[in-house]
């Protein structure tokens, strides 16, 4: 099993996120549990929970109101929302349970819609914004599951924007473009070098694949174009790429061996508010459909976390690196010293990992870097005895000797401002 996998891995790109997610422990797959279905290692559930956790707390900060919706629905849902006859062949084939057919969820929109309709809703509440950090369920053909880029199960950082009119929906379109551009400053993204924005467009003539509307396609497409153009920033356009129920702005990434995939998105929906009579009572107090925008900020976390392996070559930022700290003893006679050491990282609530091994220094200092943490305190006699700690930073970088609140001053900073280096 373990051969099985390291001949997959033999000849790619050491900096496939395939090939640094074994070496760096962070993800792992069964054949028995199934393909494309990852399985998250401790140190790989660390950068998972603090991308999620950083999702929730500055979607918060942008308006946007998580919630929590069953992975599972009947498929009368699906039947409801159209995905059923669009997404047939991506989607799992029902459950029975008693006497009803249930569906592994492939997408949340029709969840929240749900949602929305539980009560009546007033112009006020207007937009609404409901996230939820999703787990969604697509079949994918086994040729083209590609490590966490494209898996058969992923979680999505979705939204939908619940507008009152086009207005409202076009500034929407730009503050979920605001938060993506936001968050890939954060993670230390270009625009241009490291992501591009296409505008994914539908097709007239497929009726099959796309809701027939013909004008209603026509207005939302000029009204993505528009607001693109407006930004200043570059796109392509490429058409047969939208979603059945209309246009999209993705966000493009390329992998390291050049492939390109959608990380984030954009989308404008005229079709959902009819289906599901997402309707509320408006100024005059009369019933009003409302418009509906998909957005996703950061999109599936696997994705994410693919992408960001590769970009930072799997030495990721302090705030994203599953162990902050790693303590290097030199001799056995400093281990007490470094468990105190270890046990004050702790309740700071710093990530820290001990190795009071008996290997040589150089061994240990060797094997932090190889496991890309970021800082390595190194414990001698000297420290001991001044009580201070020598610090490195990855790349064999030498910071010198300072005392334990001195680093904790500098690396809790670098946490809360996500510094990168
Ligand atoms: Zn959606």
């Amino acid at each position: 099993m373990k051969q099985d996998k390291q001949e997959e891995l033999e000849g790619l790109d050491p900096r496939d996120h395939r090939v640094l997610g074994q070496q760096l422990d962070l993800f792992t797959f069964s054949e028995t549990v199934g393909k494309g279905l990852p399985l998250w290692t401790v140190k790989g559930a660390v950068v998972r929970r603090e991308l999620e956790r950083f999702i929730v707390d500055e979607e918060t900060k942008w308006g946007y109101q998580h919630v929590y919706t069953p992975d599972i629905a009947k498929i009368d849902l699906y039947k409801k929302s159209g995905h059923y006859p669009y997404y047939k062949d991506s989607m799992y084939a029902p459950i029975k349970i008693d006497d009803e057919e249930f569906m592994l969820r492939p997408m949340t929109c029709p969840h929240h819609f749900e949602l929305f309709l539980s009560r009546p809703r007033s112009y006020r509440e207007l937009p609404l914004r409901i996230a939820e950090l999703a787990k969604l369920y697509r079949y994918e053909l086994s040729g083209v599951l590609t490590g966490l880029i494209r898996v058969r199960s992923f979680c999505l950082a979705d939204a939908h924007v619940i507008c009152a009119d086009d207005e409202q929906a076009k500034s929407e379109v730009c503050l979920a473009l605001d938060l993506i551009e936001h968050m890939a400053k954060v993670f230390g993204l270009k625009m241009g070098d490291d992501y591009f924005y296409r505008l994914s467009l539908g097709d007239r003539g497929n009726k099959e694949k796309y809701y027939d509307d013909p004008p209603a396609w026509d207005k939302s497409e000029k009204m993505l174009r528009d607001i693109l153009e407006n930004r200043n920033c570059k796109f392509n356009e490429v058409a047969d790429e939208a979603a059945f129920y209309g246009p999209k702005i993705d966000i493009q990434m390329k992998n390291i061996n050049g492939k390109e995939d959608t990380a984030f998105t954009v989308q404008y929906d005229f079709c959902m508010p009819s289906k599901f009579k997402l309707n509320f009572i408006n100024k005059k107090g009369k019933e009003q459909q409302s418009v509906v925008i998909h957005r996703s900020s950061i999109g599936a976390v696997e994705r994410i976390i693919a992408f960001l392996i590769e970009h930072y070559a799997g030495a990721f930022p302090v705030w994203l690196s599953p162990v902050q700290v790693k303590i290097l003893t030199i001799s056995e006679n400093q281990v007490d010293y470094a468990k105190k050491m270890e046990k004050r990282f702790f309740e700071k609530g710093v990530r820290v990992e001990l190795d009071d091994s008996s290997e040589s220094l150089g061994k240990k200092i060797r094997n932090a870097e190889a496991e890309k943490a970021p800082y390595m305190i190194v414990l001698g006699k000297k420290e001991v005895e001044e009580e201070a700690i020598s610090v490195r930073q990855r790349g064999e970088i030498n910071l010198g000797t300072m005392t334990f609140e001195a680093f904790l001053g500098k690396i809790s900073k670098e946490i809360k401002n996500k510094t990168i280096f």
